[in-house]
């Protein structure tokens, strides 16, 4: 497959334009177009000599991504169903500032952005893997959402858009959609570091938050990092009992091992951990779970997001009523653990990760047998 263009750093261009006898400042023109001006194709470059475009044009692409369908609207939480080069399907998800959870201000937005086709990990609750794992997206695929939902930004009649004083539209990244991002560890980290940089996406590495359900080596190997992203622990269950019995990636590394390396990266990074947290009616969410997830809160010094199950069609897991969601709050509160609870804002339009791809292609199946027929 050919290397595309955005999973190169700036020191790997620079190395290949003085392969090429082109000056440097070339790779700085490249750089703009394709991060500042988030161009679509190399014949925009104008100003880069027709035999230097030539050039990228051989040896590189430059995909972007391809919009399958979106839902939701400029005020709430926008979904993107995206068609990739081989045809396989991602989901991005725009969700519009929420004070109350990042603070920041009200113009602000986030971008919620998957690593993999599929997931291998396979939770009981969750539509990403329930057809199992295809393949780890590159690189480029990781970033070039953020930049496929810029581009369609930009086209939209000025009614949809929020006037703001930066090009970029995201200014939040949470790595929380389809696939497990730690299990694709180089190339997010390569992504990321793109995104990063002051040449690429510009974002900071503390408005960039990676979600994972769970795999100790790698929360280590991010500890050593130099970038200071947030972490955040898909924990859903305070014991092992209820975490072993919807989260196989328990059985691998169980709670004991979990928290060390929390603990270990809490103590190098010194930032935060937040632990998302679901509430699933009867699995989780009675008030007796409550106090060993406030015990461990306070231990790590984290935060808790509880967020009310998304059904997923074909699934037996239900969300509990308010009622039950305040009172786990409560419980929690009373406890002395810093917690939030998220009526999630995308839930009319199948916000939990992966259900868009699943129902989208599950459309597309029923359609071609129709055809056939
Ligand atoms: N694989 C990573 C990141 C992607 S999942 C992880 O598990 O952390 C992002 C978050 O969405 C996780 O916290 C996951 O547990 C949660 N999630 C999955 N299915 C959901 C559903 N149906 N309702 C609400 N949250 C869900
Ligand atoms: Fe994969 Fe995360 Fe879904 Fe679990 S919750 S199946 S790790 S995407």
């Amino acid at each position: 497959m050919v290397t595309d263009i955005k999973t190169l750093t700036r020191e790997e261009l620079t190395t290949q334009f003085a392969g090429w006898q082109q000056p440097a400042y070339r790779v700085d023109q490249l750089l703009e177009w394709l991060y500042a001006r988030r161009a679509a194709s190399w014949d925009e470059m104008t100003n880069l000599p027709k035999a230097l475009r030539n050039s990228l044009r051989q040896n590189y692409s430059l995909h972007t991504h391809e919009l399958v369908s979106k839902q939701g609207s400029a005020d709430t939480t926008q979904k993107f169903l995206w068609k990739l080069a081989d045809g396989s399907m991602v989901e991005s998800v725009l969700i519009p500032a929420n004070p109350a959870l990042y603070g920041e201000a009200s113009d602000r937005h986030t971008l919620c952005v998957s690593t993999q086709v599929g997931c291998a990990y396979g939770c009981k609750f969750c539509a990403s893997g329930l057809d199992g794992w295809k393949r780890n997206l590159s690189a480029s695929e990781i970033i070039e959402q953020v930049f496929s939902v810029e581009r369609w930004h930009a086209k939209q009649p000025k009614a949809e858009s929020t006037p703001k004083t930066s090009t970029r539209l995201v200014d939040n990244l949470v790595i929380m959609g389809m696939g497990e991002p730690l299990a694709n560890y180089d190339n997010l980290l390569t992504g990321l570091r793109i995104l990063n940089a002051p040449w690429g996406g510009g974002i900071g590495a503390r408005k960039i938050t990676i979600s994972t359900s769970g795999l100790v080596p790698q929360i280590r190997r991010l500890a050593q990092e130099p970038l200071q992203f947030r972490l955040a622990i898909s924990l859903h269950g305070a014991t092992d009992a209820v975490r072993d019995r919807i989260m196989p990636v328990n059985r691998k590394y169980p709670l004991r091992e979990l928290v060390a390396a929390c603990e270990d990266y809490q103590s190098i990074k010194g930032r935060m951990i937040t632990f998302e947290y679901i509430l699933i009616a009867g699995v989780n969410d009675s008030i007796d779970q409550a106090k060993p997830l406030a015990a461990l809160t306070k231990k790590l010094f984290a935060k808790v997001n509880l967020i009310p199950y998304n059904k997923v069609e074909g699934l037996p897991w239900e969300r509990p009523d308010e009622t039950a969601q305040d009172a786990f709050l409560a419980a929690l509160e009373k406890e002395k653990a810093i917690a939030t609870l998220r009526r999630e804002k995308g839930h009319d339009i199948d916000a939990a990760c992966g259900q868009l791809r699943l129902k989208t292609e599950k459309q597309m199946r029923e359609a071609e047998a129709v055809a056939g027929n």
